[in-house]
C-alpha cells in the first residue's frame, strides 16, 4: 500500500503545447480534412492518436503532401528549407511553433550571420534539433556529450556561440557549457540559457521532492524530450524513476515503495495523471508546487487572422446575432485550455 503520494507542480502542459493543441484543433473545426501537420503536434502518443482520429495526417517530410493542402508545422519549430516547401505546396499553412523555439532561431540567424560558429547542444534525433540545425547548417555544429566538441573545429576560436534545444536535461546542458567554456572562454551565450521556464520548472521542482520519496513517476512518451531530462534528473539524485505513457503501464505498484510523486512532461495530458493516482490509490496525498506559472501564447498569428474574418464574415451576414452578442467580437483563446480543445475532440 502506498502510504504518501507527492503531486507534484508545475507539471505537465507547457504556454507552448496549450497553444499548439488548440491551434490543431481551430484547425479542425475551421477546414475540411484530412489536415497534414509536419511532424507529431506535441510529442504524446494520446494526443497524437486523438487527433489522427480526427482528421490529421502527420508527415515526416514535405513530400508527402498533396499541392494545395491545408497544413500546419509542430511547436518543435521547422527549417527555413522544410517551411518554404511547405509554403509552397499549401494553400492555408499555419506554424504552431512555439515562440521559445523561434527566439533560438533568430539567435542562430543573428550570430550566423556575424560569423560566429555555433555549438547547439541538442538530440540529433529530436524534431526541435533537427528544425533548429537548418536555421544555419554551415555554422552550426550538432553536440550531443561533452566528449562531441572534439567534432567542433572553428575557424576562429574567439569567435563561436552556444546555443541549445530548449528542452534538455539541466545537468547535460551545464557538462557541456562547461567544457566548451573551458576550451572558448571568449564564447557568447546569448541568454542565462536556452533552456525554457517549462522545463527548468519541471526539473527543479522534481529535485525538491525525489530526495523525499522511494520512487518518482514520470508520466510521458519515450519521445518526448523533456519528459526524459525529468527521468534523467531523478536518476541522477539516484532515486528509483518509473516513466510512463498511461494508466495502463503501471503495473506493481506495491514494488513502487511507501512514498511516491508523480510528474508529468509538458507534452503530457493532465487527465492522465489522474488516472494514475487513482490507481495507485494512496493513503495521504499531498501537492508541492514549486513556482506557479503563468506563462501564455497566444496562437499563431496567422490563424488569429482568420479568425477574426470570420467573425467579421458571420457578424455581416447576421447582424442580428451580433446584436445578441451570439458572436463575439473577439475568440477570448485565454479562456480555452488545451484540455477543453481536446474534451471537444
Ligand atoms: Fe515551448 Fe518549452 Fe513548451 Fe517546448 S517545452 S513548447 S520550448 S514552452
Amino acid at each position: 500500500m502506498v502510504e504518501k503520494l507527492i503531486v507534484i507542480n508545475p507539471r505537465g502542459f507547457c504556454a507552448g503545447v496549450e497553444m499548439a493543441i488548440k491551434a490543431l484543433t481551430w484547425m479542425i473545426k475551421l477546414f475540411p480534412t484530412p489536415i497534414y501537420c509536419y511532424h507529431e503536434i506535441v510529442h504524446n502518443d494520446w494526443i497524437v492518436e486523438v487527433f489522427v482520429k480526427n482528421g490529421i495526417i502527420f508527415v515526416e517530410s514535405p513530400d508527402e503532401i498533396p499541392i494545395g493542402a491545408v497544413s500546419m508545422l509542430s511547436a518543435h519549430g521547422t527549417s527555413p528549407v522544410i517551411k518554404n516547401i511547405f509554403v509552397k505546396n499549401s494553400t492555408i499553412l499555419i506554424d504552431s511553433v512555439c515562440p521559445l523555439v523561434t527566439k533560438v532561431h533568430h539567435e542562430a540567424k543573428k550570430l550566423s550571420s556575424n560569423n560566429s560558429q555555433i555549438i547547439y547542444i541538442g538530440h540529433k534525433d529530436h524534431d526541435e534539433a533537427k528544425g533548429a540545425m537548418g536555421v544555419a547548417p554551415e555554422k552550426m555544429t550538432l553536440i550531443e556529450k561533452p566528449e562531441d566538441l572534439i567534432n567542433f573545429k572553428p575557424d576562429d576560436p574567439t569567435n563561436v556561440s552556444l546555443l541549445a534545444q530548449t528542452t534538455l536535461a539541466l545537468s547535460e546542458w551545464e557538462n557541456i557549457l562547461k567544457k566548451s567554456k573551458e576550451l572558448y572562454p571568449e564564447i557568447k551565450i546569448p541568454r542565462k540559457s536556452d533552456l525554457c521556464y517549462a522545463t527548468t520548472n519541471r526539473q527543479e521542482a522534481v529535485i525538491q521532492i525525489a530526495p523525499k520519496v522511494d520512487t518518482v513517476i514520470v508520466v510521458g512518451s519515450i519521445t518526448s524530450s523533456n519528459t526524459n531530462a525529468l527521468v534523467n534528473t531523478v536518476k541522477n539524485l539516484d532515486i528509483n524513476v518509473l516513466r510512463i505513457n498511461n494508466v495502463d503501464e503501471l503495473n506493481e505498484t506495491h514494488k513502487l515503495g511507501e512514498k511516491i510523486a508523480i510528474t508529468a512532461g509538458a507534452s503530457a495530458p493532465d487527465h492522465i495523471v489522474e488516472q494514475i493516482i487513482s490507481k495507485i490509490n494512496p493513503k495521504n496525498i499531498q501537492h508541492f508546487t514549486n513556482i506557479e506559472e503563468e506563462e501564455y501564447f497566444p496562437l499563431p498569428i496567422e490563424l488569429r487572422k482568420i479568425q477574426k474574418n470570420l467573425i467579421t464574415i458571420l457578424n455581416q451576414i447576421f447582424p442580428q446575432l451580433k446584436e445578441t452578442n451570439n458572436i463575439p467580437n473577439k475568440v477570448r483563446d485565454r479562456d480555452w485550455t488545451a484540455t477543453d480543445a481536446l474534451k471537444e475532440l
